[in-house]
Order: structure tokens, then sequence, then C-alpha cells
């Protein structure tokens, strides 16, 4: 399998860094023991993690699926999350998919956490400016309303200098769930993870990429009991879950990972005990 362009759509997988979180709290209550064989740890427990953005272009619209962590965050945060841009950066893989900042149209964020939204805006000359200055940025109202009041538990996600700037430029559009916001583009929201996040479907007559942003952020979270321990609401992850791979196995959608360093994408079949994958797209 291939990341093919669909009908209409060119389609671009641009990797824009790494970072690293604990693998205990990305796998929750499974044992280490079990997520050590697919997800190596670090001396400090943490596990690598992909920032792979998604861009479409029909021509006219210029999509762009998520920022990246960006190039605003502090010493003590590049140390803790061990922020690698060494390989790539957002602007390398899209100038070599033939792309400046300029030319995109349309920037979805899945929901605002720093690790999605961290490069919608950067510093120029000590001022935040939208990284994308032609794009207009779509995030969802619900998501929105949980990112500007977090909740203890969520704060230190939550960086207002990540997005504030957008509202003040008016750059910002909030849209309800599950949204259409172009011919072949609609967002599909879960409120699992935090309150919210909106993932994007790209289809065509007959084919349909989604975007799994952190309701599958690995390909070990195929499997159903394996939820991070970051998520708000671990039942309703396990619910939301459940019906988005029965749908996703039964529409034979190809299901596109942010996180996952090795894995960009999958297709599944549900068989009696768990969600098989039958087609992948490994990273080169
Ligand atoms: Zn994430």
């Amino acid at each position: 399998m291939q990341l093919n362009d669909l009908g209409k759509w060119k389609v671009f997988a641009l990797e824009s860094g790494t970072f690293k979180l604990d693998g205990g709290a990305m796998m929750g209550s499974v044992p280490k023991v079990l997520w050590e064989k697919t997800n190596k740890p670090d001396d400090l427990n943490r596990i690598k993690l992909s920032m792979r953005c998604l861009l479409v272009d029909d021509g006219i619209n210029r999509v762009l699926i998520e920022t990246g962590i960006g190039f605003k965050n502090p010493e003590k945060f590049l140390k803790i999350f061990d922020i690698d841009h060494s390989k790539y950066t957002l602007s390398n893989t899209l100038s070599e998919s033939g792309y400046m900042h300029n030319d995109i149209t349309h920037v979805i964020i899945t929901h605002l956490h720093f690790d999605h939204s961290g490069g919608a805006l950067h510093f120029e000359d000590k001022q935040l400016k939208p990284s994308f200055p032609n794009a207009t940025y779509y995030i969802s109202d619900s998501n929105w309303k949980a990112a500007i009041n977090p909740n203890e538990r969520e704060k230190v996600s939550y960086i207002s200098n990540n997005y504030m700037q957008l509202e003040l430029e008016k750059k910002l559009k909030k849209i309800p769930d599950n949204y259409k916001i172009l011919d072949g583009i609609e967002t599909y929201v879960v409120n699992g993870h935090t309150k919210g996040q909106q993932l994007v479907k790209i289809s065509d007559s007959s084919e349909t990429i989604v975007f799994c942003s952190d309701l599958i952020p690995l390909k070990s979270h195929l499997k159903l009991p394996w939820i991070m321990g970051y998520d708000l609401n671990a039942e309703t992850t396990l619910s939301e879950k459940k019906k988005f791979l029965d749908q996703a196995s039964a529409e034979n959608w190809i299901l596109f990972f942010y996180h996952d360093p090795d894995c960009v994408a999958v297709r599944i079949k549900k068989s009696e005990k768990y969600y098989e994958i039958i087609d992948e797209i490994r990273r080169i």
C-alpha cells in the first residue's frame, strides 16, 4: 500500500520532528513488559513519537492538518520532551514537497495541545505571528473552550501562546462538531482524550483517509485496552475507539498516524478478538 492521491486531492505526509513522552503514561494500564516489546523506552522510560502532519491539495485549496510542536519551546521543554528537529522540520518537508508556508490556505488543528498546535505561531522580531499567514485555522468550538479555560490536569498541555494570537488576528475559525470544511474534508469529533478533539476525514467516492490524531496515536493503540494515561476519560475513549474502528474496518478506511515513529498508515479488518492490520505503510 502507498499513500496515493485521493480523487482530486494530492496527498503528502510531512514529518515535522520527534519528541518523547513517558512510555507508561502513553500506554495507560498496559504493563511495561508488554509495551516495551513494540515501543522501546530510553533510559528515562520515554518512548519516541513522531509528529507527522498531512497536506492535501486539490489545485485550489492547500489544506494542512496539524502544525507540529514548533520552535517556541523553552530549554526546559526541549530537555524534558527531548524535542528533536535535527532530521525534520515542517518547513523543510513542506519545501521538499514543493510548498511554502504562504501557499497554505487552510490549517486544521485537531486539538490545541502543544505537540499539535506549537507550529501554528512563531516569533518574528519578538512578535508572535501566524506561521501560515494566508490560511484560516480551524479548531472545534468545544476544544477552543477547553483550551482557554483548561482544568488543572490539562493545564500543562494548553499553552496560550500557541493559539491566542490567532484569535486576536481573526485567523481562527471555531467550528461545530462533525463539520464539513470543504467538499471531501470533514471533521469527526471525539471527547475521551480531551474535549472536542476533531479527527479529519478526507474522502472521494471510493477511498477515505482519516487523520487519527490522539484517538489512536500509535499503532499499538489499535488494541482496544491500550488507552493513554493522559486521556481525560478512558471509558469515553474506549467506546469512541470501538465505534470508530468498527466503521474504519467496515469501510476499509486508511488510518493515518501522527505519532507513530515507524508506521505511517494502516488498513484494518475486524476479526473475532481484535482489529487485524491487513495493509501498512512503514516510514521509509
Ligand atoms: Zn498528541
